[in-house]
């Protein structure tokens, strides 16, 4: 097992996994940027080391002090978390090549399924079902235009490259995509420096739903079941719940059995999330593979009962995974609480906490860094905890959120606080009929 393992991100995820390193009897060591001085996952690791300013381009993503923090401390492990280097193949291989354990799979692995349309184009070869699409990437507007009339329109433009709805754009007809493809490739470009684009069919009112896949070093593939998590706004999640309200079990045990025959084509080590869109008929399609723990995987924890981070290292570092089989049990939801102001389009509002309480009972659980009298500062994203109930019901885990969304109190900024208390009082939400289009229809009054 690793002695020493050096965390490679910042806030809630960077003390997630000190959290369970603690457990381990694994040290930890801290990087941080001058604007987190202040941060809890500095004060809570055994070591920390300031690896510059606050743009996380010259600090979180600066790969070279990075892995000079790792070799000053001794570290013989390095955990990504999510975003920043996370699904960086890059910093994978230089990791490797440093004689530090990358805790994630290898740089060979991340191109193959990072590059979406490649990873698309692989899935077809394992026989996964994929939304229908362009054979490959689309070099230019005339091919594009070309595919689209085989695909049919509605087709949706993507970047290969993409993450966080980055880079897409909904075209309902040939003069649409027209007007999509610069500024697609455009924000492609400033976001990811790489503007390369490929077309899918656009599936209407589909479920986002994803399976939660561990995989280890001997070929031993295990699903531990599905995440629902298609109300977005942007593209971006702001609620996941598992099991999701759609799911039957033939349709967990088909989609599970796809995300496992994914995995184990191309031998994934380590966990990773296979995301699907289902249409309203339950078919279901591969939009792409998260190679890393993901924002939203302690819904999946509370139900199997299962800690997520902790199987990630122990399979990083040679041990088998611990089950075939997972089973999971009662009902979890998670809000993203964002430093936001939900009456003001979702404005960023970083700033000094000067009120905090947070809620507490059974089946609460809070990941978030944030503490009474935290600055956030205004550099990084705008999620400052994640909220999560769990109980037998979903109607008794709503309620549980409910109660908690009241005693949440954070004063100071603007949260999303009470965006989510109207969300989950919804009625159609209630229900558990929604789909992506959710919060195109939903009215916060604030
Ligand atoms: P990103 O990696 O940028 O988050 P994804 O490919 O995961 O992009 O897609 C994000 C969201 O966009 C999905 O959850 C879904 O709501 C919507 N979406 C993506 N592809 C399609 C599609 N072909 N048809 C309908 N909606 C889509």
């Amino acid at each position: 097992m690793f002695k020493k393992l050096l965390i490679a991100n910042r806030g809630e995820i960077a003390l997630r996994v000190i959290r369970t390193c603690r457990e381990m009897g694994i040290k930890t060591i801290a990087v941080y940027s001058t604007a987190d001085t202040e941060s809890l996952h500095v004060k809570f690791a055994d070591e920390a080391v300031c690896i510059g300013p606050p743009p996380s381009i010259d600090s979180y993503l600066n790969i070279p002090s990075v892995i000079a923090a790792a070799e000053i401390t001794n570290a013989d492990a390095i955990h990504p978390g999510y975003g920043f280097l996370s699904e960086n193949s890059k910093f994978s291989k230089i990791c490797a090549e440093h004689n530090i354990k990358f805790i994630g799979p290898s740089g060979d692995m991340i191109d193959k399924m990072g590059d979406k349309a490649t990873a698309k184009t692989t899935m077809k070869k394992a026989g996964v079902p994929c939304v229908p699409g362009s054979a490959g990437l689309v070099d230019t507007l005339e091919i594009a235009i070309k595919e689209a009339k085989k695909i049919k329109y509605p087709v949706i433009l993507k970047a290969t490259a993409g993450g966080g709805g980055k880079g897409m754009r909904l075209a309902w007809s040939e003069d649409e995509l027209e007007g999509a493809w610069d500024a697609a490739r455009k924000e492609a470009l400033a976001a990811f420096a790489n503007n390369d684009m490929y077309l899918e069919k656009y599936i209407e009112e589909p479920r986002h739903i994803e399976i939660q896949i561990i995989g280890d070093m001997y070929g031993n593939v295990s699903h531990l079941s599905e995440r629902d998590c298609s109300i977005q706004r942007r593209h971006q999640k702001l609620l996941e719940e598992t099991p999701s309200p759609f799911m039957t079990k033939a349709l967990r045990d088909k989609m599970g059995a796809a995300a496992v025959k994914a995995a184990e084509f191309i031998k994934y080590e380590g966990v990773g999330t296979v995301e699907f869109l289902v249409d309203k008929h339950k078919n279901f399609y591969f939009m792409e593979m998260n190679t890393r723990i993901q924002v939203e995987h302690p819904i999946t924890e509370e139900v199997v009962n299962f800690d997520l981070i902790k199987e990630q290292i122990k399979v990083a570092a040679g041990e088998k995974v611990s089950g075939k089989h997972y089973f999971p049990e009662g009902h979890s939801i998670e809000c993203r609480i964002n430093a936001e102001d939900p009456s003001a389009d979702f404005r960023p509002s970083p700033g000094t906490i000067v009120t905090l309480n947070k809620p507490g009972g059974l089946g609460v659980r809070i990941d978030s860094h944030i503490y009474n009298g935290y600055t956030i500062p205004p550099h990084y994203d705008s999620m400052i905890a994640k909220l999560i109930t769990t109980a037998r019901t979903r109607e008794e885990a709503i309620a549980k959120m409910d109660r908690c969304l009241s005693e949440f109190v954070i004063e100071g900024i603007k949260t999303t606080i009470p965006f989510h208390k109207a969300l989950i009082n919804n009625e159609d939400f209630k229900a558990g009929n929604y789909t992506t289009k959710f919060m195109e229809t939903f009215e916060y009054k604030g």
